[in-house]
């Protein structure tokens, strides 16, 4: 005789979703979000540079420059906040990701470091809305679906961690990006 159990194994594993609900994935443009803060994807200079990096720096305005410059730059791994100024955006969380040299230099590591620096900063600074580019996917090169599975790793470690956390936002700019976030948000356990 057959007994069959119908367990969904996935579902007990994925301990209800609830970490999900606080996960959004959205196409669009990251500087017109009014989140408590947004990240930009930086360089070590903090000085501005092309992509996200430009376009936060286009629309916040030359304040934002002169906070930046005095800060001194910024280690890839780590992260630096400034105000947002003229975005609707209170915050900026500056992170410097790791340019991909074919993975051997750890930028996987590096990546999550990233994104384990944005959280706490954010607990730091009672940010309870926050929405991320894809870190080090343009000009640097990470590949896409790998990149995108250590975010959403590290957002729910964050998220599980810190309930404080409200919503979080994967914004878009491509549709790679949006399958590798979704494929990556639908294989986490
Ligand atoms: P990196 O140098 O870290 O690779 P890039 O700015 O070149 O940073 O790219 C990071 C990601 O940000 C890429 O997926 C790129 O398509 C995306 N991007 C560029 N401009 C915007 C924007 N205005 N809003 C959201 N994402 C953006």
């Amino acid at each position: 005789m057959f007994y069959t159990f119908n367990i969904s194994i996935c579902n007990i594993n994925r301990g209800g979703g609830v970490w999900r609900d606080r996960i959004e994935i959205m196409d669009g443009d990251i500087t017109k979000l009014d989140m408590d803060a947004i990240v930009n994807a930086a360089n070590n200079s903090l000085m501005g540079g092309g992509g996200v990096d430009g376009a936060i720096h286009r629309a916040a305005g030359p304040e934002l420059l002169e906070e930046c410059r005095r800060l001194g730059g910024c280690a890839t791994g780590d992260a630096k906040i400034t105000k947002g100024y003229r975005l609707p955006a209170q915050y900026i969380i500056h992170a410097v990701g790791p340019v991909w040299r074919g993975g051997g230099q750890g930028e996987s590591r590096l990546l999550a470091s990233c994104y384990k620096r944005c959280f706490e900063l954010a607990k730091a600074y009672g940010i309870k809305t926050i929405a991320l580019p894809a870190i080090s996917t343009g000009v640097y090169g990470f590949p896409k679906e790998t990149a995108a599975m250590i975010a959403i790793k590290e957002t729910k470690d964050a998220i599980l961690e810190d309930q404080a956390i409200e919503k979080v936002i994967f914004v878009c700019f491509n549709p790679d990006t949006r399958k590798a976030y979704e494929s990556a948000l639908a294989e986490e356990i």
